[in-house]
């Protein structure tokens, strides 16, 4: 091996527009660039409390077991469902978009019984067809997805909360993709369980998840690490079946590390948590109103820019994520040779699809740090000049006069 040929890191400069990830924010870096402690540092585990208080903060929440699993937003949904599902439970998965799935599939692999409902991609659903479904199905757990950037659709869960306790349901949403550009209220909506990553609205890199569970979900959890220890004290492995199959994604075991017992479990990811404790603490110096405030803007004015230039919105509109859009390809224009141009002659990454939208829609993200007039400024001039060069005619500088009036009318921001 010639080691001369591998080069020191030095990715080039990118204006991360898609559907995450996006540029984490500098002071992130910063933070993550801070030496390494050990596990059990006074300093470390205040570290870890700190981060806690945190993210009850971002969750509007007063859940005690607010925390972070290592590994990406997927890491979170898995501990949650793997501790929260038992084989043969029953779940009721509202699917509108790839997220949907992605839940369905998980769950399967807990041993659920999924039973599903679904929406055509690009709308949500209401409150009583939810409802219907719980009455007909009984399920245990109702699994959502509040954001599904796949679609760009916000499931409205307000009023799902009150429904679950009605039919006495654990109610779980993973909020990666919404929460911070979204308003989230983990404990006025009556979530169970919330799941999260950084690399979306939360402005940081991809690899540590913040989760938080209620008093109930922690009980369910407890319950049933006691029937556990019981299956296993009584020298018969008859209940191996109910056994949570992970240790790294075992609830009861993550709590028991981040709680006061302080049992030794995994090596917590040190520079992941100085990232996330460093996004937490920036949102909520901004005020989290705040933040969810500024992807509102700069989400609407990447949309107004977008229409002025001819270009045909994805979905229903009324309940689109503020912090991401879907852009119908026009009849004529390959996706791809637009994306292309994008990275090579401006540096911007913009999203393509999955699934039933390859090829027909491209989506743009107004996320975390660069839920920004510059950025979006800068996508809409360089989107336009790419249309243009490539046959689609605007009518040049619309885009971006539409986009600047957006911005005129707030004043402030
Ligand atoms: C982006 C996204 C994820 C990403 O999961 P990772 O494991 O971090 O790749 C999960 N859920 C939703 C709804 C997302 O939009």
């Amino acid at each position: 091996m010639d080691i001369s040929q591998f080069e020191q890191i030095n990715p080039p400069p990118r204006l991360l527009m898609g559907p995450g990830p996006i540029n984490a924010d500098p002071r992130v870096l910063r933070a993550m660039s801070s030496q390494l402690i050990g596990q059990y540092d006074p300093a470390m585990t205040h570290y870890m409390n700190e981060v806690m208080t945190l993210y009850r903060g971002v969750f509007r929440t007063e859940n005690r077991w607010t925390m972070l699993i290592d590994g990406t937003s997927r890491a979170g949904i898995e501990a949650i469902l793997l501790s929260a599902i038992r084989p043969g439970d029953k779940v009721l998965v509202p699917v509108f978009g790839r997220f949907g799935h992605l839940l369905c599939e998980i769950a399967r692999r807990c041993r659920a019984e999924v039973h599903t409902i679904e929406v055509p991609w690009g709308e949500v659903f209401t409150p009583d067809q939810i409802e219907d479904a719980i009455r007909r199905v009984r399920p245990r757990l109702l699994l959502t997805v509040q954001g599904d950037t796949s679609t760009t659709m916000l499931q409205p869960l307000a009023e799902l909360g009150a429904i679950c306790r009605r039919y006495d349901v654990l109610f779980y949403t993973d909020a990666t993709a919404s929460l911070g550009g979204n308003a989230l209220e983990s404990d006025a909506w009556g979530l169970d369980a919330v799941s999260a990553g950084m690399q979306k609205c939360l402005g940081g890199p991809s690899g540590t998840a913040p989760i938080t569970l209620s008093a109930r979900m922690e009980e369910v959890i407890r319950r049933r690490k006691r029937v556990e220890e019981g299956i296993r004290t009584a020298e018969h492995q008859d209940g191996d079946d109910q056994m949570i199959w992970s240790n790294y994604f075992d609830l009861g075991m993550i709590m028991d590390y981040w709680g006061p017992e302080r049992l030794n479990h995994h090596t917590e990811a040190t520079t992941a948590l100085f990232g996330a404790r460093e996004c937490a603490r920036l949102i909520l110096q901004e005020g989290l109103d705040n933040t969810i405030a500024r992807h509102r803007l700069h989400g609407e004015a990447m949309l107004t820019g977008i229409q002025a230039m001819g270009l045909e919105v994805f979905g229903d509109v009324r309940h689109k994520m503020n912090n991401v859009l879907g852009v119908v390809i026009p009849a004529g224009i390959n996706g791809e040779q637009v994306r292309k141009l994008m990275l090579e002659d401006f540096a911007i990454e913009i999203g393509t699809s999955f699934g039933p939208l390859i090829g027909k829609v491209w989506r743009i993200g107004t996320m975390g740090y660069n839920a920004r007039k510059d950025c979006v400024m800068q996508t809409l001039s360089a989107l336009e000049a790419v249309l243009n060069h490539l046959g689609f005619k605007t009518v040049q500088g619309a885009a971006l006069q539409a986009a600047w009036d957006r911005y005129n009318r707030e004043g402030r921001l």
